[in-house]
């Protein structure tokens, strides 16, 4: 184990990669890069991290921040819940521990959405206290070396991969063996090709030895993608703004804004009437705004789209907003999505949406 840990922390010090999370100690900036690279590329991370902290400097900024505005800095990173519970925990930091977060396990896994992973990972990075913190990547680096066959994100395996995980932290230090397991699946182990001619634990891994690379770690059975079928209504009232409806905080993309999702693949007829009834809306003429299929982690939603202006006043709970101000709440890519198709080419030209891909995509049309 002792050889196994100074050779990984000597190919830590030579192949990490340069970026802004590392070398330092403010747990606020790491626990806001960890919560960031879950479920997420850490080139998309890149775009979102210094300006999320330019906006949020510190805990206290962020505890003292609107919803709606942290949403918006979140818009286009997905996982959506990461935000709500960031929010609340930097609430929890500065009203329970004044500002400052807690230096010990127990006291991090207390913090809203620390799971055993975030807090493995900030009290470790942040505080050097020899946790363990696993997240795939590393997953993946300890089954194969010690040739683990259960799947490590539940029952015997999850207990084994933590406990060598444990181990590792406890040779220390672990603030870099945590950084340097992670950094050896995320550019070496890689989940196919991994490249074990570049790894300092080629000599002791018991799956390059035994050839079982291919079959370590073992595959999640994953539950078949349930089909969801919606049908979306971009709703324009006199001064051309959108209706967009706050989702409720438990649901499909809780706390963010949308157009009006109706369950089912509506007729425009049924479609009137649903909005009527389920939210007082009232609509004009409903023109066909062809179809989209999105896909989420667990379902695909296959979107029929309607474009319509409002008859009479919005109802509460509709927020009309200029398409020149959606990048200030918090739109999922599905908005951006909905909108870019179902609106008019020349009202394309106006929206300022929050993520990239759409900004290149109105910037692509406006220079067409
Ligand atoms: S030797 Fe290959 S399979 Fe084993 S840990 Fe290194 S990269 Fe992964």
């Amino acid at each position: 184990m002792k050889k196994d840990s100074r050779r990984l922390l000597e190919w830590y010090e030579r192949n990490k990669r340069s970026l802004p999370w590392r070398n330092q100690k403010d747990a606020y900036r790491i626990w806001v890069s960890e919560i960031m690279l879950q479920q997420t590329r850490v080139e998309t991370v890149l775009n979102y991290y210094e300006r999320f902290l330019d906006r949020f400097p510190s805990v206290e900024s962020l505890a003292a921040a609107d919803p709606d505005e942290v949403r918006a800095a979140w818009s286009g990173l997905g996982y959506y819940r990461r935000a709500r519970f960031m929010l609340e925990a930097a609430k929890a930091v500065v009203s329970e521990h004044a500002g400052e977060f807690p230096n010990t396990l127990l006291g991090l896994r207390a913090l809203p959405g620390f799971g055993r992973y975030t807090a493995g990972a900030v009290a470790s990075i942040a505080f050097d206290l020899p946790a363990p913190a696993v997240d795939g990547n590393a997953a993946r680096v300890i089954t194969r070396w010690r040739g683990i066959r259960e799947d490590p994100s539940r029952g015997e395996g999850e207990r084994v991969v933590w406990a060598e995980a444990e181990r590792l932290a406890k040779a220390g230090p672990a603030a870099e063996i945590t950084q340097a397991l992670i950094e050896l699946g995320a550019t070496v182990c890689l989940p196919r090709n991994p490249s074990c001619t570049r790894c300092p634990w080629r000599s002791s891994c018991v799956a390059h030895r035994d050839q079982l690379i291919s079959l370590i770690p073992a595959k999640k059975k994953r539950a078949p993608k349930k089909t969801v079928e919606l049908t979306a209504l971009v709703v324009l009232d006199e001064r051309d703004r959108v209706l967009l409806l706050e989702q409720p905080d438990s649901g499909l993309f809780g706390g963010l804004y949308t157009p009006p999702l109706l369950e089912g693949h509506l007729s425009p007829r049924r479609s009137r009437s649903t909005a009527r009834n389920e939210l007082g809306l009232e609509l004009g003429e409903l023109a066909p705004g062809g179809q989209l299929r999105h896909i989420l982690t667990h379902r695909e939603l296959e979107l029929h789209l309607f474009r319509t202006r409002l008859v009479g006043r919005a109802p509460a709970g509709l927020r009309p907003v200029s398409l020149g101000r959606l990048h200030e709440l918090g739109i999922p890519t599905i908005t951006s999505r909905v909108l870019e198709q179902a609106l008019p080419e020349a009202m394309i030209e106006g929206l300022v949406l929050p993520s990239r891909r759409s900004a290149a995509l109105a910037t692509r049309r406006r220079s067409s």
